[in-house]
């Protein structure tokens, strides 16, 4: 292949040498067979992912199960709490139960689950709600997830948080498997919906030549990345584009010293643009645009709970946003994007928040 690229692109050098990324096998061969007999030997998975689902979470459990399907297996997805609305045109997005609003039929199948895939979470505590039922059940469970520090609480455990998404894992995975080019395009939709939703449509955390490799061999069955783009970064409701303008024209708050932006969005405003939760994904990386910026902080009332503030936390280049919040937000994540929760007014988490940036100026000046 590589010497048929070097003869159509640049006949009069044919003896450069092309070296293609490949695929990553994950697994050895006794996790393999492990994973093998776990999945052949269950009659009812449930493919489960973290508390308010982004892309990712909801991209790995539906190409999961579509993949299960597939195999001839029975398999059902269940989320902890609702998906943004611009996740809805996912294939199989219309069959995942959602536990906090269909708790009783969820329960019924985690009860009578006899494997759960766990995707996208590194701690069963991120199934707020649904932990006690999950882990109360004794059937085996399998960990897929990139997140850092998995917790150890599954009988097999294919954490990588140096890949960028748990979408990309499956990649691997499935090609490992052999499955790759059996993939339907409804499995390859979600897997390249997850990955381009954790890199920011591959703007970060996208730097692995094997990524590109991925999405190659998601294209070869047959997915249009260029509508999946456009279904999730670039399709709005009239209300969440004026809730942007907003947040950007009168909510954010430039520390320049710093480098550092904050937003806060409570459940009065959120109402007042009639919004909903998933309305204000990506909002926080908006402030990251103006130059010299180093991190965004949001604070955002939880409609659920709204004695919570939920924390989204993004930066750029080294600023170790996890470490952020694991200090001052009782949460975690990635080094470029994390998240946590405080129990308290907004007027407190502001308060935090100013606390937290006052820590850590030597890095963000
Ligand atoms: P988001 O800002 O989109 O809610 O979260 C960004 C990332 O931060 C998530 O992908 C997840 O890795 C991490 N994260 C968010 N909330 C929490 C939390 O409460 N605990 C931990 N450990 N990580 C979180
Ligand atoms: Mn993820």
């Amino acid at each position: 292949m590589g010497d048929k690229f070097c003869d159509s692109v640049c006949p009069s050098r044919k003896k450069v040498l092309i070296l293609f990324p490949i695929m990553e096998s994950l697994l050895n061969e006794n996790q393999i067979e492990q994973l093998r007999q776990l999945v052949s030997q269950s009659q009812h998975t449930v493919v489960c992912c973290h508390v308010n689902p982004d892309g990712d979470a909801v991209g790995s459990v539906l190409a999961i199960v579509h993949c299960l399907r597939r195999l001839g297996q029975e398999a059902t997805a269940i989320v902890p709490t609702p998906f943004p609305d611009f996740l809805d045109w996912m294939p199989g997005a219309g069959d995942i139960v959602v536990y906090s609003k269909q708790v009783e039929e969820a329960k019924s199948l985690i009860e009578k689950a006899d494997l759960f895939v766990v995707a996208d979470l590194n701690n069963p505590s991120r199934l707020t709600d649904m932990q006690e039922c999950v882990m109360g059940n004794p059937a085996p469970k399998i960990l897929i997830d990139h997140h850092l520090d998995p917790f150890d609480f599954c009988q097999l455990n294919v954490s990588h948080p140096e890949l960028c998404a748990t979408c990309e894992i499956l990649c691997h995975l499935f090609w490992q498997l052999g499955e790759m080019d059996k993939l339907t395009p409804e499995e390859a939709t979600c897997l390249y919906a997850g990955m381009m939703c954790d890199t920011g449509g591959f703007t970060y955390a996208s730097n692995r030549p094997v990524i590109y490799e991925c999405i190659s061999l998601l294209l070869s069955r047959g997915i249009d990345k260029d509508k999946i783009y456009r279904n999730v970064f670039w399709t709005s409701t009239p209300n969440r584009l004026k809730l942007m303008g907003y947040m950007l024209f009168v909510k954010m708050k430039v520390l320049r010293k710093m480098n550092t932006c904050i937003m806060t969005l409570t459940n009065e405003e959120r109402y007042r643009f009639g919004s909903k939760n998933g309305d204000t994904e990506g909002f926080v990386n908006l402030p990251l645009q103006i130059m010299g910026m180093r991190l965004s902080i949001f604070l955002n009332e939880d409609t659920e709970h709204p004695e919570v503030v939920r924390v989204s936390l993004r930066s750029v280049d080294d600023f170790p946003c996890n470490e952020m919040a694991a200090q001052f937000f009782n949460g975690g994540g990635h080094k470029n994007a994390s998240g946590g929760r405080l129990q308290c007014t907004m007027e407190e988490a502001v308060r935090v928040a100013q606390k937290a940036i006052q820590a850590y100026s030597a890095l963000l000046k």
